[in-house]
């Protein structure tokens, strides 16, 4: 399979929020209020404001010996995208993907009244966030305009541990191969998150949820919305919806 991909070697991220700011200046990006709630992560989720964003999790490991995780989330570029299927439903052009990256990017067609979609309907990761002042929903869209002007996404280039790293597809998937066997000498629960689905492959030392409820898509939901990506009945897209999905949406 061909287009771009980025292995995120989380083993290696020391949370400095480097690309987090990167990705803000590239967008720009307001800052947003937020307030100190006993934890470095900061804010404390995905906005229209922030959509890259590094998570930090305390979990103890298989031995009990206190981890410090650090999980810098995005778009996962999915190589069958649910929200273009979803978000199209509803306003056609929302959604479009780079025939030649693979780069899912949300247009500016993506205006949707609120309250008649949420995130975890067309996203088994629950990235994109609606602007609550215009109803346009966004996410990160791979910097494509730098990629197409042959430079890295600024998330990338400013990375200065090696966690983040992109090119063509068949090399990052032999990058986070190669170091997922590395990593496994050490720590055998290492994995690969979801590398054949998605674009933004992760290399993971411990139990997924040791991370955040987001690092795995849920392969049941992926599953019922691409199952029924052929248009529903007009009248019947949101119930639906929340009926394939209620599972989710109750949790
Ligand atoms: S810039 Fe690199 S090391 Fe720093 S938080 Fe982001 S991914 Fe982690
Ligand atoms: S690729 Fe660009 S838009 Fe996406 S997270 Fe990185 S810096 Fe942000
Ligand atoms: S991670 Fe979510 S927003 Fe990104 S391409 Fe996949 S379905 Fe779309």
């Amino acid at each position: 399979m061909s287009g771009k991909s980025f292995f995120v070697d989380l083993t290696l991220c020391t949370a400095c929020r480097g690309c987090q700011v990167a990705c803000k200046q590239w967008k720009k990006l307001p800052a947003e209020q937020t307030r100190n709630v006993g934890s470095h992560q900061n804010p404390q989720d995905l906005s229209s404001k922030t959509i890259r964003l590094v998570r930090f999790n305390e979990a103890r490991d298989e031995k009990g010996k206190l981890n410090w995780l650090f999980f810098p989330e995005q778009c996962r570029h999915c190589i069958e995208p649910p929200c273009k299927y979803v978000a199209n439903m509803y306003k056609p052009g929302s959604v479009i993907q780079d025939p030649k990256t693979g780069a899912v990017v949300m247009t500016d067609k993506a205006v949707i009244r609120k309250g008649k979609l949420e995130s975890w309907e067309m996203c088994p990761y629950n990235v994109p966030r609606q602007d609550p002042a215009t109803g346009l929903w966004s996410k990160c869209d791979m910097c494509l305009d730098r990629v197409e002007m042959g430079m890295l996404p600024a998330c990338v280039q400013s990375c200065p541990t090696g966690t983040m790293n992109f090119g063509d597809r068949a090399d990052m998937l032999k990058m986070a191969y190669d170091r997922l066997a590395e990593v496994q000498k050490t720590k055998p629960n290492a994995f690969l998150a979801d590398p054949e689905d998605v674009r933004v492959i992760y290399l993971c030392e411990t139990a997924p949820e040791n991370y955040h409820e987001t690092l795995l898509a849920s392969a049941e939901q992926r599953k019922t919305i691409m199952a029924n990506k052929a248009t529903p009945p007009k009248s019947s897209r949101r119930s639906f919806l929340t009926a394939a999905l209620g599972k989710k949406n109750e949790a």
